[in-house]
């Protein structure tokens, strides 16, 4: 295996013949944010830069969340990234206490939190667990998380409390 990208060269034999491929070994815990296999990569390029955007049709003006490659309205496949403003307010929160995966502070703060009338399931992060409630407003703050093959830096999208 290729530590690099995670490349596996598989050969076989069956039926008296020789046959071998290259298969990409699914490690990658981040797939969305692969450029080579995922169009959606775009995404995650803004939130390492600091923008939160998300896609709108050019058939129908529709805003989605999640960015979509196809419109569930029109169909359309064609569409516009727009930036969304860096800040919003907490619909819904869930505090994880126990079984916080490895890497990650305890505890995990899960929200539903409404930006321009969308919302998006995130984490909140660096936040006091008692200071966070419903209606409380907060801003987008990208969370770095392992880097990518080749060492290129990772960020999901999160916000914290304003
Ligand atoms: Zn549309």
């Amino acid at each position: 295996m290729d530590p690099g990208t995670g490349a596996v060269r598989t050969t076989a034999r069956v039926n008296a013949r020789t046959w071998s491929a290259t298969r990409v070994k699914m490690i990658d815990p981040y797939p969305l944010q692969n450029g080579e296999t995922n169009s959606m990569h775009v995404f995650y390029e803004h939130v390492a830069q600091g923008r939160l955007t998300t896609t709108r049709c050019k058939g129908c003006n529709t805003l989605s969340w999640p960015p979509r490659r196809f419109c569930g309205e029109c169909c359309s496949d064609q569409f516009d990234w727009v930036d969304l403003p860096n800040h919003g307010r907490i619909h819904g929160y869930s505090i994880q206490e126990a079984g916080v995966p490895a890497g990650f502070r305890k505890p995990l703060i899960f929200a539903v939190v409404e930006v321009a009338g969308l919302r998006m399931f995130t984490t909140l992060v660096e936040a006091d667990p008692q200071a966070v409630g419903v209606g409380k407003p907060v801003r987008f703050t990208p969370m770095a998380v392992t880097d990518g093959p080749g060492g290129a830096k990772r960020f999901l999208p999160a916000f914290t409390l304003a």
